[in-house]
């Protein structure tokens, strides 16, 4: 490897700048389960005061998230649609995480799609507390993935500056579209 590996990936970004958000005893969403490693990552974040609502189409993933989590009380999974997530959420959020695509070793033909994708964006974004963060991992190099991405950017590129605050991050000079991370701030 070269120079990258002293860089953050696009997904270590994410959990730095959700990590820089997120106190213990918050709530957060996981609305892309997948393999679980984002909800492990959010659930020692909020600890065991806090609450995590997560969300997968695919059963197969919420029921891998929630084995490799373990037992948690607060920790509440939903084998539904992100863009539902709304009636699941009582409260504002400190932060919610997407990584799109499909489920790496699962049933690669169950992508995210970008109608539901920018769907649960607009819910998402409209839950956030002030200094909530929504978190968003894209895979333009991924079938499919690219035109995902690119609706995701000019989605996020519209929202009011007066309100929120739009970062991209990715590397720029890497072959094959690497993934990049969407981050939306609420302002305070
Ligand atoms: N591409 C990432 C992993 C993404 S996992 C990587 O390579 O590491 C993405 C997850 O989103 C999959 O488990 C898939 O089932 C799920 N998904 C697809 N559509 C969804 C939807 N509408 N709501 C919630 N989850 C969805």
């Amino acid at each position: 490897m070269g120079m990258s590996e002293h860089f953050f990936k696009p997904i270590e970004m994410a959990h730095e700048i959700v990590r820089s958000r997120v106190r213990v005893g918050d709530t957060v969403i996981d609305a892309t389960l997948g393999g679980g490693a984002d909800l492990v990552f959010l659930s020692g974040c909020v600890g065991g005061d806090g609450k995590v609502i997560g969300f997968d189409v695919q059963v197969e993933a919420v029921e891998r998230s929630r084995a490799r989590l373990g037992h948690r009380d607060r920790v509440e999974l939903h084998a539904v649609g992100h863009e539902r997530m709304a009636e699941f959420v009582e409260s504002e959020v400190a932060a919610v995480m997407f990584n799109l695509g499909y489920l790496p070793g699962g049933d690669k033909s169950v992508i995210t799609q970008t109608e539901t994708t920018l769907a649960a964006l607009e819910v998402a974004t409209s839950l956030l507390r002030p200094n909530g963060v929504a978190t968003v991992v894209c895979y333009p190099g991924h079938a499919d993935g690219d035109s995902e991405a690119a609706a995701v950017l000019d989605w996020v590129a519209d929202l009011p500056q007066e309100k929120f605050a739009v970062l991209r991050y990715g590397f720029v000079n890497q072959r094959n579209a690497p993934p990049f991370l969407i981050a939306v701030e609420r302002c305070a």
